[in-house]
């Protein structure tokens, strides 16, 4: 489709409708340039009738490419930050009709100074932008911290869109709730779990009376703690959060072998006095904690020196998978300077048990 001096439209509605096909079958992404409202338009010659649906009474489009420097009237715009400016003649212009109705072409400039593709006209920010529900839909991906270049790709393919890594950096940006402190952050889980019901939970102030950790159990917890309290595995994981903050999960085995949460923490260090605090809070919320025999960590040291003085009675076990790979991590050619069949002799033993598979 193309344009014509003359051509009229009844409204702006289906002028910008026009444009919208004329950009993408023409692979040419315009810009308003100019525009006078009928609003002001009336101010001025307020006899004269204008069609309310033509919203202007005067129009100027250019290409991307071209126009006059422009220079925004508002205050605290930022400065004119297009790198697409190249002089391109186009121009389009409306003007409204005499009878004030319709809104009519007056001058129309086709030509172009660059090159027009269609390679070109998608690299363009206009067309990469994903439209409101495919955005939510993306930043609800890059909330759970899925893989930037996946979501990227996945958007890409479903919009058919060319999008870059820096559209889909902008959306999980804009979608990040702010200021994020660790311990707004902090306050946000703390206020959820304020919400839920049936959940018990303990919170740790520090000496500048911000909240600096959160215990969490519920009554099945301490049920399923009081049937089986002889075995507790404990371990920290870093990487649930954005933040880092650890995360410490304990369980028991059930009478099946099954592992069953019986409480989980979340302090914003790892300093012992924190650990130390936590497992107190356990054992208050659990007076069979005298009844625990052994406790599986893996070999982080600050675990394993707090629960040794919490729980003196229990017998402190490193996991036999971590045990294993460290085995299987030191146990090489290079660091013991041993040959490949005595390593082969060394750790043959355990791969029966079919843990250095993994
Ligand atoms: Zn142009």
């Amino acid at each position: 489709m193309d344009f014509s001096v003359g051509d009229t439209f009844s409204s702006y509605t289906e002028l910008e409708e026009k444009l919208k096909s004329f950009q993408s079958t023409n692979y040419t992404q315009l810009w308003k340039r100019d525009s006078r409202t009928i609003a002001t338009a009336c101010k001025r010659k307020p006899n004269r009738h204008f069609n309310t649906d033509i919203k202007f009474y005067e129009l100027r489009y250019s290409c991307v490419h071209g126009g006059r420097k422009h220079t925004s009237k508002s205050e605290g715009q930022r400065p004119h930050q297009s790198t697409f400016r190249a002089d391109c003649p186009f121009q389009l212009k409306l003007r409204y009709s005499d009878d004030g109705r319709r809104l009519v072409i007056t001058k129309y400039v086709s030509e172009h100074n660059h090159e027009i593709s269609k390679q070109l006209y998608n690299l363009l920010p206009a067309q990469r932008r994903l439209d409101h529900s495919d955005k939510d839909r993306a930043a609800e991906k890059l909330k759970v911290r899925a893989n930037r270049k996946m979501v990227c790709q996945q958007f890409s393919e479903a919009t058919g869109k060319t999008l870059f890594m820096k559209d889909i950096h902008n959306i999980g940006t804009a979608a990040k709730p702010k200021p994020s402190t660790e311990v707004s952050e902090l306050q946000q889980i703390a206020d959820y779990l304020k919400s839920q019901p049936g959940l018990s939970t303990e919170y740790l102030i520090d000496k500048n009376n911000s909240l600096a950790g959160i215990f969490i159990l519920d009554a099945s917890m301490q049920h399923t703690f009081s049937q089986f309290p002889e075995l507790i595995l404990a371990d920290a994981t870093h990487k649930i959060n954005e933040l880092r903050m650890p995360f410490y999960l304990m369980t028991t085995v059930d009478g099946i072998g099954e592992a069953e949460i019986i409480a989980s923490f979340i302090v914003i260090s790892e300093e012992e006095h924190m650990a130390h605090q936590m497992i107190q809070l356990f054992k208050t919320k659990n007076p069979k904690w005298i009844d625990i025999r052994v406790i599986l960590t893996d070999k982080d040291m600050v675990e394993r020196t707090v629960f040794t003085e919490e729980i003196p009675n229990a017998n402190l076990q490193i996991c036999l998978y971590h045990v294993l790979r460290t085995f299987k991590r030191e146990i090489t050619t290079e660091k013991m300077g041993i040959t490949g069949g005595q390593k082969t002799t060394i750790l043959g033993d355990h791969s029966e048990v079919g843990i250095f598979k993994i």
